[in-house]
C-alpha cells in the first residue's frame, strides 16, 4: 500500500488527492495545512495519519484539544510543516503548500529520501537549481502534478524520447477569464471576478495568476527548470477547451500531445501510480463525437506578466525568485482591495527591472531577494497611497 504525507490538505488539490487516496485505499501518513482546523479534524478521523502540522500556533493547539483521542500527533508553526515533511513515514510527498512556504518542507522530504509530487510551483519557480540539485544528489524521483508538466512528463517517459531530439515544449494556456479583454477593459477587474476561471476550479491565488497569465509564466519557468530547455525554446499557446494539456514537438517536426478533460485528479493520480497507471475516477473522452480544438497566440501586450517571466528566466540567478515574491505580494494586495487588477502587472514588472540580479547559490539569497521583492511592492503602493 502506498504511503503518502500531504501538505496542503484542506486546498484544493489536497482535497482532491485524498478523494484520490480514498479510491486508491492508500494510506496518508501526514497532514499539513496553515489553519483550517474543522476540515483537518475531519482529514484525521478519516485518514488517521500519524502526524498532523498546523502552521498557525493558536489552530495547532485548538486542533491538539479536538483531537486529544486518536493517535495523530500534532505539530506546529512553518518548522512543524517542515518536521513532517520529515519524519513521516511516506514513500511520496505531494507538496500542494501556498507560495513559497513550500520551499523548505521539500528540502526536507528530499533529504529524508521522499519520492515528491509537487503541486506547488512557487518553490521550484524561486528555488529550482537548489530543488532539483538535491534531487540529483538523493536519487528520488520528482514528478509534476501541474496538468502542464504532468503532460510534458508523459510525452517524454519512454526510453527512446530523449531529451537531445526535443525541438520545444508547448505549454497550453486556457486564456483565464480575461481572454481577449484589453487593458482598458482591465482596469476595473474586482477580485470575485478575477478569481471565477472558465475550466479549472482552484484556489484564489492561482486563479487570480491565472487571470493574469501569471500562472503561465510561473509554469514556463517551471518547464524550463524541470525539463532542462531555455525559454527561447518553450511556446505558450492559448487553447481554451484546455483539453491538451501541453505539447512536446520533436527535432523531426512529430509532435506529442496528453489530452483529457480538465481535472486535476487525473494529474495527482498519475504522479501517485507512476511508473504504473490504473483505472480513475476521471471522466474519459469521447473521440466519436465531434469537437473542435482550437490554439491561438497569447495577447503579450496586454498580459506583460508572460513575457516577464521569460525574461526573468532567461536572465536566472535571483530573477526568478524576485519575479515570484513581488506576485505573491501583489495578489495578496489585490484581494484585499488595496490595488487594483492593472497594478499588479506594473508593481511586479517594476519589481523585476528593479531589484539587481545576483547568482541564486543558496536559500538565504534567494529568500533575501523575496523579501526585497514584497518591500518593493510595498513601498510602491505605500507612495502611492
Ligand atoms: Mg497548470
Amino acid at each position: 500500500m502506498k504511503k503518502i504525507a500531504l501538505l496542503g490538505s484542506t486546498g484544493s488539490i489536497g482535497t482532491q488527492t485524498l478523494e484520490v487516496a480514498r479510491e486508491k485505499g492508500y494510506k496518508i501518513t501526514a497532514l499539513a495545512a496553515r489553519r483550517s482546523i474543522d476540515l483537518l479534524e475531519a482529514q484525521i478521523r478519516e485518514f488517521r495519519p500519524e502526524y498532523c502540522a498546523v502552521a498557525d500556533e493558536k489552530a495547532a493547539a485548538d486542533l491538539k484539544i479536538r483531537v486529544a483521542d486518536t493517535d495523530t500527533k500534532i505539530l506546529s508553526g512553518d518548522e512543524g510543516i517542515i518536521e513532517t515533511a520529515a519524519i513521516s513515514n511516506a514513500d511520496i510527498l505531494l507538496n500542494s503548500l501556498l507560495g513559497k512556504s513550500g520551499i523548505r518542507p521539500t528540502l526536507a522530504a528530499i533529504e529524508s529520501g521522499k519520492d515528491i509530487a509537487m503541486a506547488n510551483k512557487e518553490p521550484l519557480v524561486a528555488s529550482g537549481e537548489i530543488i532539483l540539485g538535491k534531487v540529483k544528489e538523493k536519487g528520488v524521483r520528482f514528478l509534476p502534478v501541474d496538468s502542464e508538466h504532468s503532460a510534458i512528463f508523459q510525452c517524454l517517459d519512454s526510453e527512446h524520447n530523449s531529451s537531445r531530439f526535443i525541438s520545444r515544449l508547448i505549454i497550453t494556456a486556457s486564456g483565464g477569464p480575461f481572454f481577449s479583454k484589453t487593458r482598458e477593459e482591465l482596469k476595473d477587474i474586482t477580485p470575485a471576478e478575477a478569481i471565477a476561471h472558465p475550466t479549472w476550479s482552484m484556489g484564489a491565488k492561482i486563479s487570480v495568476d491565472s487571470a493574469t497569465l501569471m500562472n503561465k509564466g510561473l509554469e514556463l519557468i517551471e518547464a524550463a527548470r524541470l525539463f532542462n530547455m531555455s525559454a527561447d525554446r518553450i511556446d505558450v499557446t492559448v487553447h481554451r477547451q484546455s483539453i491538451v494539456h501541453s505539447m512536446v514537438e520533436f527535432c523531426d517536426g512529430s509532435t506529442l500531445a496528453q489530452l483529457g478533460h480538465p481535472d486535476m485528479k487525473h494529474c495527482i493520480q498519475f504522479a501517485l501510480t507512476y511508473p504504473e497507471r490504473s483505472e480513475s475516477l476521471c471522466k474519459k473522452m469521447d473521440y466519436t463525437q465531434s469537437f473542435t480544438l482550437t490554439f491561438a497566440p497569447p495577447d503579450e501586450k496586454t498580459f506583460t506578466l508572460l513575457p516577464l517571466a521569460r525574461r526573468a528566466i532567461t536572465l536566472g540567478g535571483t530573477a526568478p525568485a524576485v519575479l515570484n515574491g513581488a506576485g505573491e505580494r501583489a495578489v495578496e494586495l489585490f484581494l484585499s482591495g488595496k490595488i487594483g487588477f492593472l497594478d499588479i502587472f506594473d508593481t511586479v514588472e517594476s519589481a523585476v527591472n528593479s531589484i539587481p540580479v545576483e547568482k541564486a547559490l543558496s536559500l538565504e539569497i534567494i529568500e533575501e531577494k523575496d523579501r526585497l521583492a514584497r518591500e518593493h511592492i510595498d513601498t510602491l503602493v505605500g507612495a502611492r497611497a
